[in-house]
């Protein structure tokens, strides 16, 4: 029979060592590991040593020493190394190295016992024990510590793995977190586990609203055909061949706008080759396909707009040009008169090309100055009135109106666009009025075109200041031009930091507005203007 107080040793060791067991969080571990050690032992001071990675141990936790005290102890662990055979780790001079150490802390300990954190083979750590008495640490104490340290060193190596598996979960998360790409993980089921920061910004979906649900419901790509790419797309229904899958569908965000998202699929696989979870990297390629979009557009801009005034003006310079006819002069200044005329078109269109490149690649800058707006309307009425005999002009500027800063050709040409348009699209004639007006409170002037032309449907209004949109009606496709004029128009009048509408019906005219402040503020020449770059 064990005598009483080695029973309930035994059985305070058990609880002990249930109790450590339990705990994964490593500094709380250590403090219950040394507070047990040191009671079960009578001791007053204990110290803990962790190996690190080069096989030397360093103190992580201790109890009954003052914290800038425990450094001094290092005598006691200094010759300990992991790496070497445990036999090699010899504690013998352990009473001299106390005796040190406990000098050099001011304190007085007396006896210490060491005993190792073993799992198998290796060596975790060491937990020393201190008695600030002079009895010796019995046979039975070192037996009741070995099997302590052999319950704590399973513990402390539980602590460490559970460590090291969530820092590297941690790791994982922050790396799929931060990721520039959406990335969306989805287990077997097609429930969403995981939706990156990435996703949540790139759909408008948050990551409250997508987890748990399946990814039919909450990323619901659409094919260009309406097929549901969750549906039909997805590995988990389709396997791939190669391993890897491509799916690209779009999505109407909760703004509206509709985006279009590429999904490479990678299905990671079980050792059975069953499916456990599918990671879909995902990637918005809207500005891909407007590219490829504005690159087609280009295109057939050139060679529709482009090639026909340059077909004009060879047909009439190869005409007059013949040997053999004798042209009169009223007739060769006709065929001139049109080869003119269509060179100046061919200028223009070239000029809004390379303007609008310009605005591209960032290299539009203002060439600010004081000017006239309504001396400036009525050069460009001058010019443009000899293009037209059907209209009848209208220009009317309050005398108040003042000087605005801002870039002369620019806006000569902001004003050239808006008649030019006024004229080209009321083929049966008309009033064309240009109107000022200036409001002194908000220091903004406005300047109005209107015409009585075939005017824009409200579905269209929205549209015609974009890149290369032309209604399609049959005087748009009768008519020469590019769809860039009305872009221009507002990109100029934007880095002035300005604004321009339309308000019209179709066959009631249409009355284009623009705004500008008097004077432009600095502060938003610094900052906006930049941004015109789009
Ligand atoms: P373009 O005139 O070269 O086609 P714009 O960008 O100047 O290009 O105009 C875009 C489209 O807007 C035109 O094709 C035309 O359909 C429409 N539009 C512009 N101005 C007017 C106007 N005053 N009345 C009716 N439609 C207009």
């Amino acid at each position: 029979m064990l005598p009483d107080f080695r029973l309930r040793q035994r059985e305070y060791l058990l609880e002990i060592s249930r109790a450590m067991t339990a705990r994964l969080d490593l500094a709380s571990l250590l403090e219950l590991t040394l507070q047990s050690a040191v009671e079960i032992l009578s001791g007053q001071a204990g110290l803990i040593t962790l190996r690190h990675e080069d096989g030397k141990f360093a103190p992580f936790a201790s109890i009954g020493l003052p914290r800038q005290a425990v450094p001094l102890f290092e005598p006691l662990w200094r010759d300990l190394d992991a790496n070497k055979k445990k036999e090699e780790n010899s504690l013998n001079d352990i009473a001299l190295r106390l005796a040190l150490a406990s000098r050099a802390a001011g304190m007085v300990l007396r006896q210490v016992v060491a005993l190792p954190l073993e799992i198998g083979e290796d060596i975790i750590g060491y937990i020393f024990i201190f008695r600030t008495y002079g009895v010796a640490f019995s046979d039975n104490d070192q037996h009741v510590l070995s099997s302590f340290a052999h319950q704590a060193a399973i513990a402390v190596h539980n602590a460490q793995l559970y460590q090291a598996l969530s820092a590297e979960h941690a790791r994982l998360n922050a790396i799929i977190e931060n990721s520039g790409d959406g990335v969306m993980i989805i287990n077997p089921y097609r429930i969403i586990q995981t939706w990156n920061r990435a996703l949540a910004n790139l759909t408008g979906i948050s990551t409250d609203d997508a987890l748990g649900r399946p990814c039919y419901e909450v990323l619901n790509l659409r094919t260009n055909q309406g097929v549901s790419v969750c549906h039909t797309q997805c590995p988990l229904i389709r396997p791939p061949v190669d391993g890897r899958l491509f799916a690209e569908g779009m999505h109407q965000r909760a703004d509206g706008m509709l985006i279009s998202l590429a999904n490479h699929y990678s299905p990671q696989k079980n050792d059975d080759s069953k499916i456990t979870q599918v990671i879909a990297n995902v990637r918005d390629v809207t500005h891909f396909h407007e590219a490829e979009q504005l690159k087609q557009t280009l295109l057939s801009v050139i060679s529709h707009e482009l090639k026909t005034p340059v077909s004009i003006i060879k047909g009439y310079a190869g005409t007059l040009a013949r040997e053999d006819a004798n042209w009169d002069k009223a007739t060769l200044a006709e065929g001139l008169a049109v080869i003119e005329e269509e060179a100046d078109r061919l200028d223009k269109q070239i000029n809004n090309l390379l303007e609008a490149s310009r605005l591209q690649a960032g290299g539009f800058k203002l060439r600010l100055g004081y000017l006239d707006l309504a001396q400036v309307t009525r050069l460009a009425v001058q010019n443009l009135h000899a293009t037209t005999t059907k209209h009848t002009f209208e220009v009317d500027f309050p005398l108040d109106y003042p000087a605005v800063l801002g870039d002369y050709e620019r806006l000569r040409e902001v004003i050239t666009n808006l008649i030019g348009n006024a004229i080209k699209y009321s083929p049966e004639g008309g009033i064309i009025k240009v109107n000022g007006q200036y409001d002194r409170h908000k220091k903004l002037v406005y300047l109005t075109v209107s015409d009585q032309g075939i005017g824009i449907a409200p579905t269209d209004q929205e549209h015609v200041f974009d890149r290369f949109y032309r209604v399609d009606n049959r005087l748009a496709r009768q008519t020469p031009g590019t769809g860039l004029g009305l872009f221009l128009v507002r990109e100029m009048v934007k880095a002035h930091g300005g604004r321009v509408w339309v308000e019209s019906a179709s066959g009631k005219g249409s009355v284009f507005t623009i705004e500008l402040p008097v004077g432009l503020d600095e502060q938003w020449l610094l900052t906006d203007s930049k941004k015109i770059t789009n």
